[in-house]
């Protein structure tokens, strides 16, 4: 329940965007009676004003009044005073949150044209291709109207296309494929192979979608590399024989998964090494892990399918499968492993970034949703964002009822074929939603068995679901749909609906977030249409099982059922929604864990991108050289001879050996050294030699593409192997946490010490090849002077 503090204070907010939407009203007579020739010249106009240092918010009242104008001509849709408001949140950066239905597409078209006029780009963000193709071309009208141009961002495109996509003012796309692009723009190996711009704005439809529940799962470019068969077969074997607890640990909420000492002995046997802990069998260990999390994790037809002897991946909050899509580091051959299935070539992580980080990079993001509000503190602490309530057009007909709750599941179903099929008797069409394709499944044989028939939007592709989904509001259908299946589609009421009471949303097992359930209850009753909602779940339902065991145990003792199963009693609906509360706070939690370990890998993503830009853009390479030559030296010096360390430790002979590779000449070392500064002294003259040498090769623009080639390549091999290296780093804290130690810090500490060692590599490399190749340089010229 809101409470009347919160109802308040949303009404406070809302209030500051009435005012301006009167505004922007009363221009409506003074820019109906303008032709399409000065309509469009509003824009020229507003761009001139901002370039003579007018802001967004001095010209949006008249802008917003621009666009509801073109669309009434464009499109012949009104933009509600609510979609303005909804505009007007956007615009400056927030989260607007509006029930389904109430035309957040085009409320889009006001903050995307506002804020296109700075010439920088506008990033529109859909969940999907279809919608992004939709988005563009409806609404798209509209911009090219006022004479801005508007591109989509597919997959699949070619450089030149996505370059034209994204000169665009506006470009539509969905958020990974935008993130893709980023990775791949910092793998080019010309500048002019890039597609984006510097970001700008963004505007992210179901923003909640994009950054709260697809955010688990990193993007990442990989590369193929053949996948170590043996291994895959002998760990799969181990895992299936493993007990949890005796031979690994796993933890449900965290996922984290590690072997106990009897698991490592018997890993041990099995591949005949005596010490798993050993670096040179870190692979090992890490093959016997994912076998396990293969086994434990996975189950097959819930979150994967087989077919044609592959695995293909469901997506769980549609229950679509994935095309294309597999597991990375080592999880897909396992899988398959598992399945007894040939194992493929295992991708290998070249670049990755969290979606959230990517979005993070953008100067202003703003959102729409029609759930945000139970997640406003994740926005506000991440990214930032406000989130603002904005009223329904027309008052919400729909009534949400209170849960039905089951003892048991089979009882559930009972109660929910009879209500399906009461209602279905009046004509009223209902959505059946569910959690999983598993689930999606047993709903439907339960109907069958009663002699219903419905439509089961299973594995089907989004245009299917789309069109069924739309299909959802007519006269006696019944649809049974994953929660999540063909969002952003209307459902229109069929003739004769009203009057059997609108569409009836039937969810069967409450999600994790209440967030989902929000959503699947938006299905109905759009634009004040009459609807009705209610939940049908019972204590045998995962979440309960799964995060509330114990407590669960307590409340069996409490309860008295009905003849049909139903518990109607007010400490199992608290205990429903406490549990729900509790897996969104930790969900939030893992979230924010997650995010934190990221910011170590961003940061130093960051450093190495910057390192390259300034590379592929030539900028200064002689001047890096000499830097990459001098750190190298230091490095050296400052491994072999610590000066904090006695002389009798020292390697003298290693340091030498180590910066003559560096130089073109071995320097006159000294016979003994016992201070730093002998060695230094000693390089200096060749030091000298060697930067004379890098400025006369630099004259030469071929030299200097040449070390542009060495160098970025350096940096593209050693990115990789500190990813994987911070990738095992990750799994070997939750290993340690046991020391007491926070595995936050360890990771953070240890993954510096990972970067710098691998930076270190990319300078030491970098030198040493370039020595070489003026080295090579030198020698073809003298032989042309002789
Ligand atoms: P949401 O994404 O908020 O659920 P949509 O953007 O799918 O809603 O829009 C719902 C429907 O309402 C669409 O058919 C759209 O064309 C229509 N619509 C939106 N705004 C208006 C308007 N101002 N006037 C008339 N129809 C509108």
């Amino acid at each position: 329940m809101i409470s009347l503090f919160n109802q308040l204070k949303t009404k406070n907010q809302y209030k500051k965007y009435t005012k301006l939407v009167d505004k922007i009203n009363q221009l409506e007579p003074e820019f109906e009676v303008l032709s399409d020739q000065e309509l469009r010249g509003k824009t020229a106009h507003f761009i001139e004003r901002l370039g003579n240092g007018e802001t967004i918010d001095d010209i949006k009242v008249e802008a917003f009044a621009t666009v509801r104008e073109a669309s009434k001509r464009v499109l012949g849709m009104r933009h509600f005073d609510v979609q303005l408001a909804g505009g007007l949140v956007l615009t400056e950066g927030n989260i607007a949150e509006m029930a389904t239905g109430e035309g957040k597409t085009l409320v889009a078209s006001l903050p995307s044209y506002v804020r296109a006029l700075e010439g920088k780009g506008v990033h529109v963000i859909t969940v999907n291709e279809y919608l992004a193709r939709r988005d563009k071309e409806n609404i798209g009208q509209i911009h090219e109207y006022l004479g801005l141009r508007v591109g989509l961002n597919l997959p699949m495109m070619q450089a030149d296309q996505k370059q034209l996509a994204y000169e665009a003012d506006i470009t539509y796309g969905v958020g990974s494929e935008f993130g893709f692009d980023y990775l791949r723009d910092n793998m080019v190996k010309s500048l002019a192979d890039r597609v984006q711009r510097p970001y700008h704005f963004a505007i992210i439809d179901e923003v909640d979608s994009v950054l709260v529940d697809e955010a688990k799962t990193p993007l990442i470019v990989a590369g193929k590399m053949p996948a170590n068969e043996d291994f895959h077969r002998v760990a799969s074997m181990l895992a299936k024989r493993f007990k949890k607890d005796a031979d690994y640990d796993f933890d449900e909420e965290t996922k984290a998964t590690s072997l106990t000492d009897q698991g490592i002995a018997k890993v041990e046997e099995a591949f005949d090494v005596d010490n798993l802990y050993d670096l040179e069998h870190q692979m090992l260990y890490h093959y016997v892990i994912q076998a396990v999390r293969a086994h434990v994790m996975f189950e097959r037809d819930v979150d994967y399918i087989v077919k044609d002897g592959k695995i293909l991946l469901v997506d769980m909050f549609t229950g679509r499968v994935m095309e294309g899509r597999t597991m990375s580091d080592g999880l897909h051959q396992a899988i398959e492993a598992k399945e007894g299935l040939e194992i493929t070539d295992e991708n290998k992580t070249q670049s990755q970034i969290t979606i959230q980080n990517y979005f993070r990079m953008y100067p202003v993001l703003c959102g729409m949703t029609g759930t945000a509000k139970t997640q406003e503190k994740e926005f506000r602490e991440v990214y930032g964002m406000d989130v603002v309530q904005i009223p329904t057009n027309r008052p919400k007909a729909r009534v949400d009822q209170q849960d039905k709750v089951f003892q048991t599941s089979k009882q559930k179903y009972t109660a929910v074929v009879k209500e399906v099929a009461a209602r279905h008797a009046k004509g009223q069409p209902v959505l059946i939603g569910t959690s999983s394709i598993l689930q999606s499944d047993k709903v439907a044989a339960y109907l069958k068995d009663a002699g219903l028939s419905y439509q089961l939007l299973n594995a089907k592709s989004v245009e299917q679901e789309n069109d069924l989904i739309s299909q959802a509001g007519q006269l006696n259908q019944i649809t049974i749909a994953t929660n999540m299946a063909g969002r952003g589609t209307d459902i229109l009421l069929g003739e004769g609906v009203k009057d059997a009471g609108g569409l009836f949303v039937l969810g069967t097992e409450k999600h994790e977030s209440r967030r989902v359930d929000n959503q699947l209850r938006g299905r109905s009753g759009r634009q004040g249409d009459p609807g009705e909602s209610q939940f049908f779940i019972s204590l045998e339902d995962d979440m309960f099982r799964r995060f509330a065991r114990e407590e669960l145990e307590k409340l069996r003792k409490k309860i008295s059922p009905d003849g049909d199963g139903q518990i109607d009693q007010k400490n199992v609906y608290e205990f429903v929604e406490r549990t729900q509360r509790i897996v969104e706070g930790a969900h939030f939690g893992q979230r924010e864990y997650n995010l934190k370990l990221d910011d170590v890998i961003n940061d130093q993503r960051k450093i190495l991108f910057s390192l390259r830009d300034r590379v592929l853009e030539k900028r200064d390479l002689d001047g890096l050289l000499k830097e990459m030559t001098d750190n190298t030296i230091k490095g050296s010096i400052e491994k072999y001879c610590p000066e904090d360390a006695p002389e009798e430790s020292w390697d003298v002979r290693k340091a030498q050996s180590q910066i003559n590779k560096c130089l073109l000449n071995q320097p006159s070392w000294p016979r003994s050294v016992d201070h730093v500064r002998q060695l230094e002294e000693a390089v200096s003259p060749e030091r000298e030699r060697l930067f004379e040498a890098i400025d006369r090769s630099a004259e030469d623009r071929r030299f200097l593409e040449g070390i542009k080639g060495v160098i970025q390549m350096q940096i593209d091999q050693q990115f990789v192997r500190h990813i994987e290296s911070m990738l095992r780093l990750k799994e070997g804290i939750g290993l340690r946490s046991y020391q007491q130690e926070d595995p936050m810090r360890i990771y953070q500490r240890e993954g510096f010490e990972l970067f710098e060692y691998h930076f270190r590599e990319i300078e030491k490399r970098s030198v040493i090849a370039c020595t070489a190749m003026i080295a090579r340089h030198q020698e073809i010229q003298q032989q042309g002077v002789k």
